[in-house]
């Protein structure tokens, strides 16, 4: 076998990649499973995304390489909205730029700015990506703890001034990813002036920025004073709009920013599909807070359902205000085994420490299965309850 690079070493298999396979294992032993795993919508996108990608998808025009720096349209689309819905105003060509998904631009970010040495500063728990790609880059994740008692808020403040004299990035995702907490506007200003002060650029991953519960608006980071001259905000349109498996999303805000991740991406990808980028503009420009409302009415009741209904079981689960993701502390302290448990009764759970080891205890449960699926969870968790939930 040829050796793989070192580099690999610091690479954990995907969280949900091993997730599955644990789930195929329960499977094949005749257990229908529900999961609640991955946070990947079941509910279809809008029919003008699906009628324009059909439309597009006849022009041959469309069959050749997208450009570089995205799609006009869907660039301007997305500039237009972040006018009407944060007040924020972005120059189309040079502030905003088409990504394969969020994702694929959080990790080719890091390429652009993170060399051995180099310190990011990621939330923990958190999206594992900031710290995977950090790592094969070869820098440093400096972990930034968020607890209930934070209000999954991190403390800027407790971060050691060597730190963030190494530092490169700081990671923030708010909604939050699993905790399904809401930065306030005080936090976002302390990151920005923190940003400035030591010179490093913010990455706002606002994936959530549209799934709110409770009828509140998230903001964006860009609509802080100055932000634009220390951040850049990864707006996805995977999650609000249940465009998952289309893959679309855009980097906006500091342009040298901007700049220095499309310039790792022409010399990567080439884009993504003109026809999808349309959709994505037609998303964008067809009343999307129609959709979102109605998509967050909907995740409002199953969130209800799930957690009142575990709440009747014995376990005391907090509601999220915002995302699609309950964040509960594991009945027994130990997320892993816990998890293995509802697995073995037909029910995924992500375990809290997959998201870093400030997760240890916590279960991440996904609000993308219907209200059947839901009372079946609280039937086989019912099941069990005398065991898991001692009163
Ligand atoms: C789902 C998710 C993403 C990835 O979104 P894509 O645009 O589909 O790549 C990024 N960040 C967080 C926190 C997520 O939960």
């Amino acid at each position: 076998m040829v050796k793989l690079a070192s580099r690999m070493e610091t690479l954990p298999p995907y969280l949900f990649a091993a997730l599955d396979e644990r789930r195929r294992a329960v499977e094949a032993r005749g257990v229908d499973v529900i999961s609640l795993g991955i946070g990947d919508p079941d509910m279809p996108s809008p029919p003008v995304v699906v009628e324009t990608v059909q439309r597009e998808a006849a022009r041959p025009g469309n069959h050749r390489y997208p450009r570089y720096d995205g799609l006009p349209a869907f660039r301007t689309a997305v500039a237009r909205y972040y006018l009407e819905r944060f007040g924020v105003h972005l120059d189309a060509d040079r502030e905003v730029l088409t990504v394969i998904g969020s994702k694929e631009g959080l990790a080719h970010l890091i390429w652009a700015y993170v060399e051995p040495g180099d310190v990011v500063l990621a939330p923990d728990p958190s999206y594992p990506v900031y710290s995977a790609h950090a790592a094969l880059a070869g820098g440093e994740a400096y972990h930034l703890p968020l607890s209930a008692a934070n209000g999954f808020l991190p403390d800027l403040d407790a971060i050691p001034e060597e730190v963030l004299r190494r530092a490169k990035l700081l990671f923030i995702n708010y909604p939050n990813n699993p905790t399904g907490a809401v930065a306030d506007r005080p936090f976002l200003e302390r990151a920005v002036d923190l940003c400035r002060r030591y010179g490093i650029l913010l990455v706002s991953d606002a994936a959530y920025v549209e799934m709110t519960l409770e009828g509140e608006s998230a903001p964006s980071i860009l609509e802080i004073p100055g932000a634009k001259d220390v951040a850049l905000e990864f707006y996805s349109l995977s999650k609000p709009f249940n465009m998952t498996g289309y893959r679309l999303g855009a980097a906006v805000g500091n342009p040298a920013a901007v700049a220095a991740l499309g310039r790792v991406k022409n010399n990567t990808d080439s884009g993504q599909w003109n026809a999808i980028q349309y959709a994505g503009a037609a998303a964008l420009e067809h009343d999307p807070q129609d959709f979102f409302s109605r998509m967050n009415a909907l995740y409002r009741q199953r969130r209800d359902k799930l957690c009142l209904g575990l709440r009747d079981l014995g376990w005391n689960v907090p509601l999220p205000r915002a995302t699609f993701y309950v964040w509960a502390e594991a009945p027994g302290g130990d997320d892993r085994a816990f998890a293995e448990q509802l697995l073995d009764a037909g029910v995924v759970v992500v375990p809290g420490s997959g998201y870093g080891s400030c997760g240890q205890g916590y279960v991440r449960m996904c609000l993308t299965v219907g209200e059947q699926e839901i009372d079946r969870v609280l039937e086989r968790l019912g099941a069990l309850s005398p065991v898991l939930f001692a009163r």
